[in-house]
């Protein structure tokens, strides 16, 4: 189906923007992506960006990518520059410049003063276990700071000092005055500022008060106009604090102010979708990096050979709800599936070879035959392959002795047919010192290129192979789950869910008009699965993407 044809998803999000659109509470939609840069995003931000920026863009509306910088302890421009570009690879474009929160750090502060001034806000000297005492528990309502009657002369001093450093860190914080018996514990004074003596990535030296996510963020939201903020689940709470800043500042409290919708967080089978445990796995070096191709970032899906219409396409599969739940991951692995299938070019490699010759088969020729590049299209066209008197065939597909009638593949005195070539038939085998296979003796029936013997034999099965004067030589590397369990980040340590066998390294032999693949460009390997040249190494690399049929569920 063409995308263009594709009916819209339906989910409860669009059923609230057409109301808002049908009311005229909105007249222009408007969504961001908010990442925090303290690492590369991953498969559930995908989701994320596919439904803000797609669902701003079908209704004609705009997608700030923002990134929502507040903790600089965490943060660094590597991860600025990889969401931007990991952003724009899966096919978005954002409105007018990147945005970052800590450019309204200005206002952010002016907003502070004006909740201390209506008596709304306090500069409290609780230490942190103090003031987790003071909160009470879910059962018991929390007492009073001593600090949240200070008049508010004096906690404007107080804030200014804050914003100056005359404090130290941990010292003091300002928070929120509202209601320490409140049901919900993030109401319960919760913190706006802190004190940080860090470096800022985007601000430098200029501040050393830093505002806490609940604060900064609905106010980023109606400073740049957002009129739909959606986020996960866990944050369902804090959409008190959400509406309580934005309604206590005269210059926000409007009629179109954001408000803030959740939805349920991806979380993928085998995988982890915290950014804090992918960092482990990197700084532990149970992975080589954010992109290696085992880890559920986007730049390691891409490197894996994942293409950006199958990720947005795996966001449109599973949809968006209010329910928790754990994906399946053979419905990303059919997303890429179903688009490899349509648009990979088909090739020859030869994973596990092993040396077959050809004895009624001239010395020293070779033969150029033409092979589609994708069988059901044609105007991908046809590419040259090559025969002559020694290929490569993988090892796996012969056998001595064929176990049964239904065996489709090599073994003595049984025919099959070489993918796009002839019919041949082994006749003995040699075996090296540790009694392996090393060389395969056939002989090849001359008249069935592209057809059936005449006198109405049929060969059962059809294997692949490279010719050997031409083959050149790759690196395979075949990769399994990165976890045993199927949900690891239920686990407390992740590492003892780690599969040590989670990638296999091959070497091989590929078609020759493979030396110059373009890296992630995908390339189906005839019976063999889905492969694409790596991004990060200089040789002739591939990393495997995905097996032809799912073998998971099986
Ligand atoms: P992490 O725990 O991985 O750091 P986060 O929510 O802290 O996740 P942010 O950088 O703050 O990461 O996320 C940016 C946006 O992406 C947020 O709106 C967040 O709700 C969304 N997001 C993050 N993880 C997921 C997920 N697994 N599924 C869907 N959306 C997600
Ligand atoms: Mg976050």
């Amino acid at each position: 189906m063409n995308s263009q044809n594709k009916e819209k998803p339906v989910n409860f999000i669009r059923n609230i923007i057409n109301e808002d659109l049908s009311s005229r509470k909105h007249e222009v939609i408007k969504t961001r992506f908010p990442p925090e840069p303290n690492g590369y995003l991953h498969i559930g931000h995908a989701k994320s960006i596919c439904l803000n920026f797609g669902t701003a863009k079908d209704y004609n509306g705009f997608c700030n990518l923002r990134f929502d910088d507040t903790n600089p302890s965490k943060e660094d421009i590597e991860y600025v520059n990889s969401i931007k570009k990991d952003v724009k690879w899966l096919g978005f474009n954002w409105d007018g410049e990147v945005k970052f929160s800590s450019s309204y750090f200005n206002i952010f502060y002016i907003c502070a003063e004006e909740l201390i001034s209506k008596g709304l806000a306090y500069v409290c000297f609780l230490n942190n276990d103090e003031t987790r005492e003071y909160r009470g528990t879910l059962k018991n309502s929390g007492t009073n700071s001593p600090y949240r009657n200070t008049s508010i002369e004096e906690n404007l001093l107080l804030f200014s000092r804050m914003k100056v450093g005359d404090f130290k860190e941990g010292e003091c914080v300002l928070r929120a005055k509202i209601d320490m018996s409140s049901s919900f514990m993030c109401m319960r004074d919760p913190t706006l500022y802190r004190i940080r003596f860090q470096t800022h990535h985007q601000t430098n030296d200029d501040w050393c008060i830093y505002p806490m996510y609940d604060f900064a963020h609905c106010l980023s939201d109606a400073i740049e106009g957002i009129t739909h903020s959606l986020c996960t689940l866990e944050f369902q709470d804090n959409r008190r604090i959400y509406n309580w800043i934005l309604e206590n500042l005269d210059d926000f409290n409007t009629s179109n102010r954001p408000h803030q919708y959740e939805f349920s967080r991806l979380n993928l089978e085998y995988a982890t979708t915290s950014k804090r445990k992918l960092k482990l796995l990197v700084d532990n070096n149970h992975v080589i990096s954010w992109n290696d191709p085992r880890m559920p970032t986007i730049s390691g899906l891409r490197r894996r050979g994942y293409t950006a219409a199958s990720i947005r396409d795996f966001s449109e599969r599973i949809g968006v709800s209010k329910v928790n739940s754990l994906t399946d991951i053979s419905i990303l692995e059919s997303a890429i599936r179903d688009d490899l299938n349509n648009i990979a070019p088909r090739t020859m490699a030869v994973i596990n070879p092993v040396k077959l010759i050809i004895e009624n088969y001239p010395e020293g020729k070779v033969e150029t035959l033409i092979a589609p590049i994708h069988p059901k299209n044609d105007s991908m066209g046809t590419r040259d392959i090559f025969f002559s008197r020694e290929i490569y065939i993988d090892k796996e597909d012969f056998i001595e002795i064929a176990p049964n009638n239904k065996y489709k593949r090599l073994a003595i005195n049984k025919e099959v047919r070489l993918r796009n070539s002839y019919i041949i038939k082994a006749t003995h085998f040699d075996n090296d010192k540790d009694g392996y296979i090393k060389t395969i003796f056939c002989t090849y029936d001359p008249d069935t290129l592209g057809k059936n013997p005449s006198d109405g034999r049929k060969a059962k099965g059809v294997i692949h192979f490279v010719e050997s004067s031409k083959a050149i030589s790759a690196e395979f590397r075949i990769y399994d789950r990165l976890f045993l369990d199927s949900n690891p980040s239920k686990l407390d340590d992740l590492s003892s869910s780690i599969n040590p066998n989670s990638l296999e390294i091959k070497n091989g032999f590929v078609e020759p008009n493979l030396s110059s693949a373009t890296a992630e460009r995908a390339y189906q390997f005839e019976r063999e699965g889905y492969f694409c040249r790596d991004s990060e190494s200089e040789e002739l690399v591939f990393n495997k993407t995905v097996g032809l049929r799912d073998t998971w569920s099986q």
